[in-house]
């Protein structure tokens, strides 16, 4: 049988291993990705590894989460990364510029390669045949460091498009669809790759707003053929040598099926609090809509906010309703303003802010109190805008619009008896714009990297030891996001490169004194339900427990890439082997696991651990590789300790 395009890829970046479900390989990477809440982090930790310049083909930093400057510190943040980009060789695009994914995919994308970013959303890659995967800070700067990347071979989820989308319903409500489908849970461990007929019915960025949202399934990636619309994307952003043709070898098969009449697809919207929680928009119209905000890395391109503009064009929103608009790069604003759809929206009464994450990371943009928010966002985790008790609805652009006009919750179609669907196809040639991209040069590799007063150290972990004792801090439910764990927003990520100052605010929405509760123990651990990690990549989510003296987790299931983190960071991730055991667990709880260190050392997969005296079967499901880092107190430790003198890392 012929292999799809997935395997194709996977296999021309193979270092290590065998292309079989389940299985650790290792992949060569071509380019790397960091943004700025990672990416202070993993910068200090490529600076550990004492390498004096990037290794990968292309290595690029983005500031886009933390633009707020209301003090000096993200500020001097912003400039320690580009001072530590230009002396390692890496491209260096400033705050303002824009979201990412969003530049990555306009100015560095090129099929068939495979990207690792610093950000769960690296997957928006696919818009350009990349093989985007996200990963943890720690393992973005290793293969910066010329590492490969290790994880578990995934399936591959084939699902074939067929039909053409209908008006009023866009990319958004395919990959919403597939959310009605699957949950948030159902494509772990799987990469999704769409192929058939309908494929060429979408855009670049129409499969670069699928390729995103497919993270909120809980899949390692997501791609599309390269093909004639590829090429024109490429070439209409001035790279059109960058283009090559890639599909699945003719009768290529997956390892699971699922197929979408594109045709039949109906506008829809993810509920609070769950991306999950999708259904028709026409079963919740009329939902009085306090805010309506436009933008995120998913829904931020050119096609997105012309869409708005001429939905809007003539109109003002409802008076009721505050509409923001979210560009997702200043070449796509550029753009949008040359087109016209700028002056459409100024004139409907919308908010157009810079360039970035913006309210997708609570940085701005929270809505007030018992206010409904719609957002083109890919996330509403309870709880992410800046209020605990926020009622943040997903949709497409379509679908904001029609809402922000309505003052309610409304499905596009009904626009159809005012107006014609204004579809929108991307210019043949876009005005370019990357001058405020900082290339990487000779001259530039003697700059002296600058650090803030707020940058410190990376903390010191200590190995495992051989038992461990230790009590529970705090037991929490299913679907616990990497927000939850280590919120964002504008008064914890100033923080992002000062754990100590940091890890005050771990589980903070949840428990606000589970950081002064774990302190006062000396070994910690967390009970958790399914799904535990979900969503952001951020690696703080598991340094920043690691240094209030978390040594284990205990859940019923982890999430990919939290999972990763939670071994780079020397913390034991367990699950339970027989689910109801997580009952047996409470607050304080005084667990022992006996000869830990001798069961990890001999690949034992079965952990003992004994609760208020009763023992308890866990299992410990981590590659060789990432045992290795358990014993050694983390990732860090063990590059530092023993392949830095062998030059192994296998
Ligand atoms: Fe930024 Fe939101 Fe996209 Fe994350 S999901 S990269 S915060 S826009």
């Amino acid at each position: 049988m012929g292999k799809n395009l997935t395997q194709r890829i996977l296999q021309s970046h193979l270092v290590q291993g065998t292309l079989k479900p389940g299985q650790e390989i290792a992949l060569r990477i071509d380019q790397t990705l960091l943004q700025d809440a990672t990416g202070t982090v993993a910068m200090l930790e490529f600076e550990s590894l004492g390498i004096d310049s990037v290794k990968v083909e292309l290595a690029a930093q983005y500031v886009d989460h933390n633009l707020l400057q209301v003090d000096s510190r993200n500020a001097d943040d912003h400039r320690y990364l580009q001072t530590a980009c230009a002396k390692y060789g890496v491209y260096f695009s400033p705050p303002g510029n824009g979201i990412c994914h969003q530049v990555h995919m306009e100015r560095f994308g090129m099929p068939g390669k495979i990207l690792l970013g610093a950000d769960s959303h690296t997957p928006s890659a696919a818009g350009v045949s990349v093989l985007g995967i996200g990963a943890g800070g720690l393992d973005v700067a290793m293969a910066m460091a010329g590492y490969p990347y290790h994880l578990d071979c995934p399936k591959v989820l084939g699902v074939k498009l067929t039909g053409r989308l209908s008006e009023w319903v866009s990319a958004k409500d395919v990959i919403l669809e597939m959310l009605r489908r699957h949950g948030v849970k159902g494509c772990v461990g799987k990469i999704i790759e769409y192929y058939g007929p309908g494929v060429k019915n979408l855009s670049a960025t129409d499969r670069e707003t699928i390729g995103n949202m497919g993270t909120e399934l809980g899949a390692t990636s997501t791609i599309f053929p390269s093909d004639d619309n590829t090429r024109k994307y490429l070439e209409a952003t001035g790279r059109g040598d960058a283009w090559k043709e890639l599909s699945p070898d003719e009768g290529a098969g997956y390892d699971e099926y699922d197929e979408i009449d594109l045709s039949s697809l109906e506008p829809l919207i993810a509920c609070p609090p769950s991306p999950g929680s999708v259904v028709p928009v026409r079963e919740v119209a009329g939902v009085k809509v306090d805010q309506v905000i436009i933008g995120a890395c998913v829904n931020s391109s050119f096609r997105d906010l012309m869409v708005v503009g001429r939905t809007l064009e003539g109109r003002h929103h409802h008076q009721n309703t505050f509409l923001h608009i979210n560009p997702g790069s200043r070449q796509v604003l550029e753009n949008v303003v040359h087109y016209g759809g700028a002056i459409s929206l100024l004139k409907a009464g919308a908010r157009i802010h810079q360039s970035g994450c913006l309210g997708c990371v609570g940085m701005g943009q929270c809505a007030g109190t018992g206010q409904v928010s719609l957002r083109t966002f890919p996330r509403n985790f309870p709880g992410r805008s800046g209020n605990k008790q926020d009622m943040v609805y997903l949709c497409s652009p379509e679908t904001a619009a029609a809402s922000a006009l309505k003052g309610v919750i409304t499905d596009p179609r009904d626009l159809s008896d005012e107006m014609d669907y204004p579809r929108i196809e991307d210019p043949p040639r876009y005005i370019i714009d990357d001058g405020s991209i900082i290339a990487p040069s000779g001259e530039l590799r003697k700059t002296e990297v600058i650090r803030g007063p707020n940058i410190k150290l990376l903390p010191a972990f200590s190995p495992l030891p051989d038992s461990l004792r230790a009590e529970v801090v705090i037991k929490v439910g299913d679907d616990v996001s990497t927000d939850a764990i280590m919120p964002a927003g504008n008064e914890v990520l100033p923080f992002r490169s000062n754990i100590e100052a940091l890890s005050g605010f771990v589980f903070f929405q949840i428990d606000p004194e589970f950081s002064k509760r774990a302190r006062a123990k000396e070994n910690g651990v967390v009970i958790a339900g399914e799904n535990y990690g979900q969503g952001s990549s951020r690696e703080h989510a598991a340094l920043a427990p690691r240094y209030l003296g978390i040594r284990v987790k205990i859940a019923k299931s982890f999430a990919r890439i939290h999972r990763a983190n939670l071994c780079n960071f020397g913390i034991v991730p367990l699950v339970f082997r027989t689910p109801t055991d997580y009952d047996l667990f409470n607050n304080d709880s005084k667990l022992v696991f006996h000869r830990l260190k001798e069961h990890i050392e001999r690949g034992d997969r079965e952990i003992p651990v004994k609760v208020n005296g009763k023992e308890v079967i866990t299992l410990l499901q981590v590659s060789d590789r990432e045992r290795k880092y358990l014993l050694a107190g983390g990732a860090l430790n063990y590059v530092k300790t023993v392949v830095s003198k062998s030059g192994d890392i296998s």
